[in-house]
């Protein structure tokens, strides 16, 4: 074996000696053995423990190709006895435990996924979508574990997110100073919420001054529980919602009230309108605006609803006088439009008034976290094909947490 030290430097395997390289068909497979001194770590844990015997043989794991060429190390996976995790295969410096791929390969596919479309990370890692999954779960525990997540939080945000077409949820919790995803958990209940404050402790519970989540849920009884000292505020994102959906329900109604009379053409044009409509704002397309310019000269209840959904997004854009102020005049507004479905948001607005109210005063804006919900939201279509919430967590936490992977060997 010529130069090992050149070969262990190539493939990034620090602790480990090269004993040799060969080709087997069209694939390279390096063969390495740990440093003595290395083999007695828990792949768990890693404590030293007691050598327990020499395993169930060699192991391969995949690592970067070299070149175009797909590479393998191989080596001895012999078991200690761990204290704490019993009978373990060692601790590998090159892979994390129980992973078939090395470090500097996750880390790629984990740097891919941020920054690429699915296929094209499987096409060029030459893995399936399903384990780039378990890829990204890996990554983003290791990333949570070497950073404190949890530090120095005072304003949160609380949210339940579906995912697999409405059957499962995540909780996300959100920094919202920073606008950083700091903690995610598959459940949408009260025992899995709590475990968020069970891992932030006691004390630091304590320093939140503002929750932020929707009114109406489950989520206020724990919230009220553990952080006792917290202004709970009503989540705007969800306010707002309300109105996007009365919204949907006039343009339905206007919808079928074409279709009886016979206009197909309106018909067609409105169902065609429904996404001008849900945008809104400033950041229309040409196209998209000649829609609602055509639904504003024909269509006068319609064209109302899209400015009340609008001018309610508005008042949690403004600082805290104006938008109470504003939304004071919404409610006026929308309880004598005529309009069925924005009346009885006005109902429900009033019914929430203290919590929303709390999240105006308090600036609690929907500026940081409006973007970040609908992008979680996206990103739970990419998740199609990860078998559990463990992968989606994982991608969700390297793109909004406060890391990002890094590609392997740039330090
Ligand atoms: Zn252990």
């Amino acid at each position: 074996m010529r130069n090992p030290s050149l070969w262990a430097g190539l493939l990034g395997v620090d602790g480990a000696i090269v004993e040799g390289v060969e080709m087997a068909g069209d694939e390279l497979v390096v063969r390495v053995r740990l440093r003595r001194g290395k083999s007695r770590f828990c792949g768990v844990c890693g404590k030293r423990s007691r050598l327990y015997d020499k395993g169930e043989g060699r192991r391969r794991w995949r690592a970067l190709d070299l070149g175009s060429t797909k590479c393998y190390l191989e080596a001895e996976a012999p078991r200690v006895d761990c204290r704490e995790h019993g009978v373990r295969v060692v601790q590998v410096t090159w892979a994390d435990h129980d992973a078939r791929t090395t470090r500097s390969f996750d880390d790629q596919v984990g740097w891919l996924a941020v920054h690429c479309n699915r296929s094209a990370v499987s096409e060029l890692m030459r893995v399936s979508w399903r384990t780039v999954g378990w890829i990204l779960a890996r990554v983003s525990d290791r990333l949570r574990r070497d950073t404190d997540q949890l530090a120095g939080l005072c304003r949160i945000g609380i949210d339940e997110i579906s995912f697999r077409r409405g059957h499962k949820y995540l909780i996300v919790v959100v920094d919202l100073d920073t606008g950083r995803l700091v903690w995610a958990a598959e459940g949408r209940d009260d025992k899995t919420l709590r475990k968020f404050f069970i891992e932030l402790g006691e004390e630091r519970c304590a320093l939140i001054t503002h929750v932020s989540a929707d009114a109406g849920s489950w989520i206020p009884p724990a919230v009220q529980f553990s952080c006792p000292n917290a202004v709970r505020c009503m989540d705007p994102f969800h306010v707002v919602q309300w109105a996007t959906q009365a919204l949907d329900e006039v343009r339905s109604e206007v919808w079928r009230a074409a279709r009886r009379d016979g206009n197909k053409q309106d018909a067609t044009d409105i169902r065609r309108a429904r996404w001008a409509l849900w945008k809104g704002g400033d950041n229309l397309s040409d196209s998209q605006q000649a829609k609602l310019d055509w639904i504003e000269k024909t269509n006068e209840p319609l064209y109302r609803a899209y400015l009340l959904k609008e001018q309610l997004r508005l008042v949690f854009q403004l600082p805290g006088e104006q938008g109470l102020t504003l939304l004071d005049e919404w409610i006026e507004w929308a309880e004598n439009s005529g309009l069925k479905p924005f009346a009885r948001v006005a109902g429900t607005i009033n019914f929430h008034r203290r919590a929303i109210q709390n999240a105006l005063t308090h600036g609690i804006s929907n500026a940081k976290t409006e973007g970040l919900n609908t992008r979680i939201r996206l990103l739970t279509r990419r998740s199609f094909g990860f078998h559990s919430a463990a992968p989606l967590i994982g991608l969700a936490m390297l793109c909004f947490g406060g890391f990002r992977p890094r590609l392997p060997g740039r330090g």
